[in-house]
């Protein structure tokens, strides 16, 4: 059986990209490896799935496919973005970052997101392929729903009424960023 590492320790990206990948590959976690997480020392999305990926493959002789996502929100200067993850380590979990972003967003007028998600593919011998994907929406007037993960029930996408945190799990990863950023992807590489 063929196999891949996905390059994150983060139990929520990891479900969705597996379901994403073929079920004919095998998935394996850096967690079953016992591999930490490298720096993200990266200025932008991309930069550092690149980084994730070089690093994750420098421990196995398979490719490997990582990804650096998160929210930007345009009232915030685009913030947390790059810093999404950093924020609910910064506020003390993602629950009160998410408090911290409503309380900032309680004047703003425009309530306009978009969850960015950059893929790098690294083939063992060191081809990179990096694609990126785009979900657009608002942040919501309050944190609504206890499915997903992260920032997911803060986030409304366009065209629906309610947040990602209260959408069916695999209605949500047929929509979102990091979907769109794999559609991409499945045109450049054949195995997935
Ligand atoms: P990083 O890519 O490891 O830096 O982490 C990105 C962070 O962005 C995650 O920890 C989540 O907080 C957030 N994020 C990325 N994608 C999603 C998503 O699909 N739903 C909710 N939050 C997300």
């Amino acid at each position: 059986m063929k196999k891949i590492l996905i390059g994150t320790h983060n139990k929520g990206k990891f479900k969705e990209i597996s379901y994403l990948i073929s079920k004919k590959i095998k998935k394996i976690s850096p967690n079953q490896l016992k591999i930490a997480s490298p720096e993200e020392t990266g200025k932008t999305f991309s930069a550092n799935s690149k980084l994730k990926a070089k690093y994750f493959s420098k421990f196995v002789k398979l490719p490997v496919i990582s990804d650096d996502s998160g929210l930007c929100i345009k009232a915030l200067n685009q913030k947390p973005g790059i810093y999404s993850a950093r924020w609910a380590k910064k506020y003390g979990s993602f629950l009160k970052a998410m408090k911290f972003i409503l309380k900032k967003m309680i004047k703003k007028k425009n309530r306009s997101a978009i969850f960015i998600c950059s893929l790098t593919f690294k083939y063992p011998k060191g081809k990179m392929v990096t694609v990126v994907g785009k979900v657009k929406g608002f942040i919501s007037f309050k944190i609504i729903g206890t499915k997903g993960f992260g920032y997911d029930p803060i986030f409304i996408p366009c065209n629906h009424t309610i947040t990602f945190g209260q959408m069916n799990k695999l209605k949500k990863i047929k929509i979102d960023h990091r979907y769109q950023a794999f559609k991409k992807m499945k045109k450049k590489i054949r195995i997935l």
